[in-house]
């Protein structure tokens, strides 16, 4: 099972018209019907998230910090201008979207997950540039493999100095698909150059550490969590949920400016997101110094990686107390 789409029974869709959203309406149809005017197509009014369902041993289905996701769709749709999503009704069609694919929730002992996809879109036309006056939220899911096929492993990643994903005081905050578009290109010479990801820098002054591609930046340094603070990272849920865990495996947590120089100092490496928890950091390698900096630990990653990895991947099964009630359950 690859990290792709692979078609399910059915998708939700609801639609806002005339001020307000409508019901929730259910589709098996794979594809949307959509003025070629669409402010989506034109001006970049799209806004998605990501987020997973797990089975667990005792059969359940557990949806992982959805309200935060309903959150964060909101801070986008404020951003870039579009109608926003009122929580129940988000909340309501990620569950039902589960409820109406529940049996392509993968089993525990796959180590694979649903993968939930909710996309909000500029579908009124316009042919100046102004928002739209309808949108359309779709939420489909798709199962997905482990992220790492050969078990958790270290990845290679480079500092890119040519391109930017974000400007300083840009759309980096919030999960749009310009942000995407504008990192495509780096990320695609990234892997042909054999790297998995881009780490970026900040892009006002290149001296700081900022986003690695798709998922945040996080190290580990004496008994420190240390992540860059930065107006252009995507505040990652994950990120999020690590710190907390962190703390309670008593670690100290620091939110700061992360400069280029002190990845010399870290003791391990890790980027995080929903689709891997987290990516352990191998090597860094910085083409324009021309430098590498080093995450070893026999290949293996490393130790509080590992444990923060395992603690997660133990509360989103339900194989760990679920302290902070991050988990929705359906039966
Ligand atoms: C989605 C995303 C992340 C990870 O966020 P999670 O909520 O942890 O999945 C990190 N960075 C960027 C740029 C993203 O779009």
């Amino acid at each position: 099972m690859p990290f792709g789409y692979i078609k399910t029974n059915k998708n939700v869709r609801a639609y806002y018209r005339d001020g307000q959203w409508g019901e929730l309406e259910e589709t098996d149809s794979e594809f949307i019907n959509l003025h070629m005017g669409a402010t989506c197509l034109h001006y970049g009014q799209e806004a998605f998230e990501g987020l997973k369902a797990f089975r667990g041993n005792d059969g359940k289905i557990r949806i992982f910090r959805l309200e935060e996701n309903a959150k964060r769709l909101n801070s986008s749709a404020r951003e870039i201008m579009m109608a926003e999503v009122p929580e129940n009704l988000f909340r309501e069609a990620v569950i039902r979207a589960v409820e109406l694919n529940s049996e392509f929730v993968p089993p525990r002992e796959s180590e694979a997950s649903l993968y939930i996809r909710p996309l909000l879109i500029g579908s009124g036309e316009e042919v100046g540039l102004k928002p739209a006056k309808e949108y359309l939220l779709v939420v489909f899911v798709t199962p997905v493999g482990p992220y790492f096929k050969d078990g958790f492993k270290p990845v290679n990643i480079i500092i890119d100095r040519d391109h930017d994903r974000a400007a300083p005081l840009g759309t980096g905050h919030v999960k749009v698909g310009g942000n995407y578009a504008a990192s495509l290109g780096s990320t695609e010479k990234a892997h042909h150059e054999g790297y998995s990801s881009v780490l970026y820098l900040d892009a006002g002054g290149k001296k700081f550490i900022d986003e690695c591609g798709p998922a945040n930046f996080f190290a580990i340094k004496d008994k420190k969590y240390i992540t860059p603070d930065s107006r252009s990272i995507l505040p990652s849920i994950t990120n999020d949920s690590l710190q907390k865990i962190a703390t309670d495996l008593g670690l100290t947590v620091e939110k700061r400016k992360i400069p280029v120089e002190e990845l010399a100092e870290f003791n391990e490496a890790g980027a995080c997101g929903t689709a891997a928890i987290i990516a352990p950091i191998g090597k860094i390698f910085d083409k324009g110094n021309n430098k590498t900096y080093e995450y070893c630990n026999n290949g293996q990653p490393g130790p509080i990686c590992t444990k923060l990895y395992e603690r997660l991947r133990a509360i989103q099964y339900g194989e760990a107390e679920d302290r902070w009630g991050w988990n929705t359950i359906i039966n």
